[in-house]
């Protein structure tokens, strides 16, 4: 989509710090960390939020999860991880094209927020 940032970073117009892509997915590093290990997992194709998922769309969540555990494993943090996703200004999202946060590298306690 036009002026989407990670939509720009899938089609290699924008620079990111790949990790991990494939047909249907982008891995890279976030560019402002808040963990040792950062990394957002971004579907290729563009949905704004969490909220437009539809049932077609289920290989492809199955998939990002799928990924998400391949990462930790790659980086290391497959003793303790997070994978977070905000949903719209009040759930804390900026970049409205669905991302998937990887977080891992330090403990964290169960406090969410
Ligand atoms: P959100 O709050 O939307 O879930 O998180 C967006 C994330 O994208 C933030 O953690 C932010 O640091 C990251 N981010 C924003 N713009 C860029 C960018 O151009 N490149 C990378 N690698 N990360 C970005
Ligand atoms: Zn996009």
């Amino acid at each position: 989509m036009k002026d989407c940032i990670f939509c720009k970073i899938v089609a290699g117009e924008a620079p990111a710090e790949v990790v991990y892509e494939d047909e249907r997915v982008l891995a890279f590093k976030d560019i402002n960390p808040l963990a040792p290990v950062h990394i957002l997992i971004v579907p290729r194709l563009h949905l704004a939020t969490l909220n437009d998922l539809q049932p077609e769309h289920k290989d492809l969540v199955s998939h990002i999860f799928k990924v998400a555990i391949e990462l930790a494993h790659k980086f290391k943090i497959d003793k303790g991880y997070r994978v977070v996703t905000n949903c719209g200004a009040d759930g804390g999202q900026i970049i409205f094209h669905l991302h998937f946060h990887l977080l891992g590298g330090k403990v964290f306690d169960h406090n969410l927020v």
